[in-house]
């Protein structure tokens, strides 16, 4: 998950568009008022809303197949999140560059196509290739102590023997600022309490330019989550080519705190960051993908998933292997239960989002000549699902609103103001509609970016929900017989 994922929080009006009344969709009221009309009134605007799918309708006529589709993705109590821990499993993390990523993207494409799943296909996309190597944090004053660190990606190396410098504590960019003149050969650490992921998340993107601005030889950024078990949380970070190069990681929130209160006591502390991490030349990966065919409008495309890179902790369970199988689990199951949409819905695994998001704009490209219905990601977490954020024109959000009322039921149908992700950002920049799936996040920024990454955080009936969201969702945006209005 990457900060401003979510469609730059543009808010849309609800639009007002609930005008016919759903018997119109009937076929026997529709032909007998037809035969009552006069010319003069099939001209009429009550006549346009005989022949379009009105948002009203949309609930009546696919409350059953929305129901055959939660009942079905419930009694499967655990068929996602096995899938998720096998492939969280076999190839662990997958960081852009990696042989377990593309070994990862290989298998992804061989069981899409075990599970019946067609066209599918691994697009060839060159990403960034950055390796950690070894690296350590080691207090060195008052006392000496191997503090848990992660580099953070895209970060420099120290020379060879590390840096060894005093600490300067700040809790914001403005205490660094009106204290700048301290920060002269010092290693800066950033202690900002958890507020949120914007707020957090940019001492670490940014904090390595601010600290060498102030003159400072290496920068840590307190771990961006509201609850640690002494976890370093990785995630990338930038330079700014005018302002020197110095090396950036992460440390606990635990030890943070406990240099500030070092340093509050009056005591000088040390530390010795030795890091080797490297950028290596671009790297070959690839989007990977499979579809469930349409029925009528097969080159129109309902298209959907997650990332399937991860940072190179944990097993990228959670983030974000999750929104990948949710994705592809809900055209198996459409698939089981026997029900072609009128349109193609595509299950796409996009490569690189955390270290370079080049899998969204080559999607982008190489898809650009198809009719995109609608993009649905997900990377918050496969946790119990809320809804959607949505981004589109006010007669689509009508017509999304009454789809997702289907999912009240499980309490799911919460269409909130924005919505969208990383991935399908480069997709939704040329009109295409876009929504992000909403999940109960309290516990999401515990683990991510984190070695605690792993499958057992998730839980199996609440990945299952997830599948009944996003197929209930595609399934009707690709069967429904209008385009979406742009
Ligand atoms: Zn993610």
């Amino acid at each position: 998950m990457s900060p401003g994922l979510d469609g730059g929080r543009r808010t849309t009006e609800i639009g007002g568009i609930r005008t016919s009344p759903r018997t119109m969709d009937m076929p026997m009221v529709r032909s007998a008022l037809l035969a009552a009309l006069s010319f003069a009134a099939v001209a009429s605007p009550l006549a346009s809303s005989l022949s379009a799918q009105a948002p009203d309708a949309i609930p009546a006529k696919y409350a059953t197949i929305a129901n055959r589709i939660i009942a079905a993705a419930q009694a499967d109590s655990a068929g996602a999140w096995n899938r998720i821990a096998e492939l969280s499993d076999r190839f662990g993390h997958r960081l852009s560059g990696s042989k377990a990523l593309e070994d990862a993207i290989r298998w992804t494409a061989a069981t899409m196509e075990q599970d019946g799943l067609v066209n599918v296909k691994r697009e060839k996309v060159m990403v960034p290739h950055w390796v950690r190597g070894a690296e350590s944090l080691e207090l060195v004053a008052p006392r000496r102590q191997l503090l848990p660190m992660l580099g953070l990606g895209g970060s420099i190396a120290t020379p060879a023997g590390g840096i060894t410098a005093e600490v300067m504590v700040v809790a914001s960019f403005e205490e660094l600022a009106q204290r700048a003149s301290e920060a002269k050969g010092k290693i800066v650490l950033y202690d900002a309490e958890w507020r949120d992921y914007g707020y957090n998340g940019a001492f670490r993107r940014t904090g390595a330019i601010a600290a060498a601005k102030a003159g400072a030889v290496a920068s840590l950024a307190r771990a961006a989550g509201p609850y640690s078990m002494r976890t370093p949380h990785t995630g990338n970070m930038s330079y700014d080519s005018t302002v020197t190069k110095i090396p950036h990681a992460s440390v606990t929130s635990e030890d943070a705190m406990m240099i500030r209160r070092m340093i509050n006591r009056g005591e000088t502390v040390r530390v010795t960051l030795t890091m080797s991490a490297q950028m290596l030349p671009d790297a070959e990966s690839h989007n990977v993908m499979g579809e469930l065919r349409g029925r009528e409008k097969p080159d129109e495309i309902v298209v959907m998933g997650g990332h399937i890179d991860s940072w190179d902790v944990g097993q990228g369970a959670m983030d974000d292997a999750g929104g990948v199988v949710v994705a592809w689990e809900a055209i198996r199951l459409l698939k089981k239960l026997g029900l072609t949409p009128r349109r193609t819905i595509r299950a796409v695994g996009w490569t690189n989002e955390e270290n370079g998001g080049r899998g969204g704009p080559a999607y982008r490209d190489a898809h650009r000549n198809e009719v995109h219905q609608l993009a649905i990601e997900s990377d918050g977490g496969v946790f119990s699902p809320l809804g959607f954020g949505f981004t589109g024109s006010p007669a689509a959000r009508a017509i999304i609103t009454s789809i997702a009322s289907l999912l009240n039921p499980i309490n799911a149908g919460k269409i909130e103001a924005s919505g969208g992700g990383a991935d399908i950002a480069a997709i939704m920049a040329t009109g295409v509609p876009g929504m992000g799936l909403n999940v109960d996040g309290t516990r999401y920024f515990w683990f991510h970016h984190t070695d605690a990454d792993t499958p057992d955080k998730l839980n199996p009936a609440e990945v299952q929900r997830c599948v009944a969201v996003m197929a209930v969702m595609a399934y009707i945006a690709a069967d429904i017989e209008q385009a979406l209005p742009r």
